[in-house]
């Protein structure tokens, strides 16, 4: 529903429900205020009816007494005692009231047994009511009845008693004409065009009769009834002993309308009156009060009903302005401002969308600039990648190829298309020879360690060939630290590994030839120092001492050759045998007792109490602790610390060489692993050095399971960490032991 339809339903609710509450309220009140006068109306005029009917009854009642009291008074009683005597005398008292008095119609006299004496008329009417009414007459003034006599005219029967002295001698009856009741009804004076007045009584059989003429029957008089079980007749209610007031409007009248009515029960004459009005014209007020209170809420609800959209209207545009703009501004359209026409909460949105919207144009236009600029740099890192000789390989997080360099194909034959969407290094494109150690391993860096992997590569081109790479793997992973993408370097290095095998092939063969000729001087040397040529003098002996020293070192420097390259070639073997460690590293320390000596240095030894044996090979163990242990002591100061323990820590020996020595600066300490490298602060104080000794002992600890690493600050100290499994060097087979 639209925002403007539901202010307009709310406000129209709001500001309609109060009025339309007061107005029905009001409306209520004023409507029972006019019933309430109509009733009231209604009531007066049954009142004063009622009390004329009574006053037209006691009329004839006293005339009937005065009849009865003159009969007394000229003691025409004797009559009743003596027979017919007095009977003229009689009828002639009655004739006279009669004809003094002409409503009077007829007296008839009778004695205490109810028999007639005399009658002014010929007695008619119903003589059976008479006899059923005459006990009544005894004792009292009563009327008795109304009815029609032989000419049809209406008559209303009264009696009384006569008595003398206290004694009942007879009964009076006596007719008047009924006109003057009837007379009564006929004032309907103050109950409009449809009001009118109407007496009841109960027949014989308990219905009703009316006794007077009605408005729209005037016949009906003494001949019209209204059976007593239509109850909702208003003559039927008037004639059951209460007086009531007649407003429903299932009320209704006697020719079929509804009608609003008062009754009246006359106990005196024991008829019912019944003043009614059709309801139409009764309410006609509260119609028109109606009419008219509709009329006010219609022009109400409309006038509200306007106000409010126009309202809502002006509420509602500045925020579908505010719509459009956003929407404009969702669509991209950042130069549109909108207006800003109020200071309220309006006004200030609209001048927040217009800055929102000036600040958007601006980040957008620098965003198109960086855009352009990233796109730019994009395009170098792309020429590059699609220009390097080294093959790039993009992979997904499975390692199938989403991109792959142009020297991808120059380096593994296989086109662009063929490996993108294939598992890249997989039988498929160009890999798969390696052991499944080695693709474990790999794997397991780079999927759960999640880092990269480097590493040599035996892989076969398209055509066959195989070659060998140097690969670098990097996963790439996204902020929630999982595998995104892969990114594969390789290099070609078949060609620098051939290189380097004859290099090392020609280092071996060299150094081997070397050996016969140095080991024959050194042989001679030594039988010439041993006098065994002549005996020498002092100077030819110094000389010969320096020759011998000179062909120990050129052995030394030849062994160490021809270890690098049985290393390089890979012919070395490793042969692990049970050996006591400790007593090993003691039989090192003991033989470098000399140069610990020499210069004067505090050598701290520290190794298990009880002896400790591993699976080493002692050759290639002796070799890497003496290395490091005289590479401590030869590049410490005279009278510096040098301390080596061993000691097994969880699953590893671990063998700690440490000294006071010069250190190597920080700068080199990347290199003091590789080949012929010695570090530039102790190339002067020290030029015996091969810079070969490091690169060995590294060699042989990464062949046989084993790791070696050192922390060093210059002028402080060194300290060399070797360590290797507990459970002893892993095995190598080969062609030769290392010298
Ligand atoms: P060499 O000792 O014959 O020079 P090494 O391979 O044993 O060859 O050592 C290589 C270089 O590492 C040394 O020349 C030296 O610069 C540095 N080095 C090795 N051990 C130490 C040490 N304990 N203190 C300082 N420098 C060291």
């Amino acid at each position: 529903m639209k925002l403007q339809t539901r202010l307009t339903i709310l406000f129209v609710c709001i500001s309609l429900i109060p009025l339309i509450l007061v107005t029905a309220i009001s409306f209520s009140s004023q409507r029972d205020e006019l019933i309430r006068k109509t009733v009231e109306q209604l009531e007066v005029v049954a009142d004063v009816q009622e009390k004329r009917l009574n006053e037209v009854l006691n009329h004839h009642l006293n005339t009937l007494k005065l009849v009865t009291a003159s009969l007394a008074f000229n003691r025409q009683a004797s009559y009743f005692d003596s027979g017919e005597d007095g009977a003229e005398e009689l009828n002639r008292v009655l004739s006279d009231v009669k004809n003094a008095i002409p409503e009077v119609k007829q007296l008839s006299l009778f004695d205490t047994e109810g028999n007639l004496l005399i009658s002014t008329n010929s007695v008619n009417g119903d003589s059976s009511s008479l006899s059923t009414t005459y006990e009544r007459g005894q004792s009292r003034f009563v009327m008795t009845d109304i009815f029609k006599d032989a000419n049809g005219q209406a008559r209303v029967q009264l009696i009384g008693p006569v008595n003398i002295e206290g004694k009942h001698v007879a009964t009076v009856t006596m007719l008047v004409s009924a006109d003057e009741f009837i007379s009564v009804t006929n004032d309907a004076s103050g109950l409009g065009e449809t009001g009118e007045i109407f007496l009841v009584k109960k027949n014989k059989s308990g219905d009703a009769l009316f006794l007077t003429p009605l408005r729209y029957d005037a016949g009906a008089a003494l001949t019209r009834g209204v059976s007593k079980a239509q109850i909702e007749r208003p003559s039927v209610q008037a004639l059951e002993g209460e007086d009531k007031v007649l407003l429903g409007k299932n009320n209704i009248g006697y020719n079929g309308g509804s009608v609003v009515a008062v009754t009246r029960y006359i106990d005196s004459l024991n008829w019912g009156m019944v003043v009614q009005m059709d309801r139409s014209e009764a309410l006609a007020s509260v119609d028109a009060l109606r009419q008219s209170y509709s009329a006010i809420i219609t022009m109400s609800v409309l006038v509200t009903i306007l106000i409010v959209v126009m309202t809502t209207f002006a509420f509602v545009k500045p925020i579908r302005k505010m719509t459009l703009f956003a929407q404009n501004i969702q669509a991209g359209n950042f130069s549109m401002r909108t207006e800003v026409s109020s200071k309220d909460e309006i006004g200030l949105l609209a001048q927040t969308f217009n800055d929102m919207s000036a600040k958007l144009q601006m980040l957008y236009k620098n965003l198109e600039q960086e855009v352009a600029e990233r796109t730019k740099d994009l395009k170098k890192f792309q020429m590059a990648v699609e220009s390097s000789t080294q093959h790039i390989v993009i992979t997904d997080e499975k390692g199938i190829v989403i991109y792959a360099n142009p020297a991808v194909e120059q380096i593994t034959g296989f086109g662009r298309n063929e490996v993108i969407g294939k598992k890249a290094g997989s039988r498929e494109t160009w890999g798969g020879l390696m052991d499944k150690s080695f693709y474990k391993e790999m794997y397991k860096t780079l999927l759960e360690d999640k880092v990269s992997f480097t590493g040599e590569i035996k892989n076969r081109r398209k055509n066959g060939e195989e070659y060998i790479t140097l690969a670098n793997i990097s996963p790439i992973l996204d902020d929630n630290g999982e595998v995104e993408f892969f990114v594969g370097l390789e290099r070609d290095i078949t060609e620098e590994k051939r290189i380097d095998q004859a290099k090392s092939e020609f280092v071996s063969l060299a150094s081997h030839q070397l050996r016969t000729p140095l080991s024959t001087v050194n042989w001679y040397a030594e039988m010439l120092m041993d006098g065994d040529a002549g005996k020498l003098n002092k100077e030819q002996k110094q000389y010969l001492g320096e020759i011998y020293t000179g062909n120990k070192r050129m052995v030394a420097l030849v062994n160490a050759l021809l270890n690098v390259s049985r290393l390089e070639l890979g012919t070395f073997l490793v042969e692990p045998v049970e050996t006591d460690l400790v007593a090993e590293v003691e039989s090192i320390v003991k033989e470098l007792e000399s140069l610990v000596e020499t210069r004067k240095i505090k050598l701290d030894v520290s190794l298990p109490k009880k002896a400790l044996s591993i699976m080493v090979d002692p050759k290639l163990f002796r070799m890497s602790v003496h290395n490091l242990l005289t590479n401590a002591v030869k590049y410490t100061p005279e009278g510096g610390d040098v301390s080596i323990s061993m000691k097994v820590i969880k699953d590893d020996v671990v063998i700690k060489v440490k000294d006071t020595g010069w250190g190597i600066p920080s700068n080199e300490q990347n290199k003091i692993f590789s080949k012929l490298f010695r570090a530039t602060n102790v190339r002067e104080k020290d030029t015996e050095g091969t810079g070969l000794g490091l690169y060995i002992v590294k060699s042989v600890a990464e062949h046989s399971g084993g790791d070696i690493s050192f922390v060093s600050k210059e002028g402080k100290g060194t300290t060399f960490t070797y360590r290797f499994p507990k459970k002893g060097m892993a095995k190598k087979e080969g062609s030769r032991q290392l010298d």
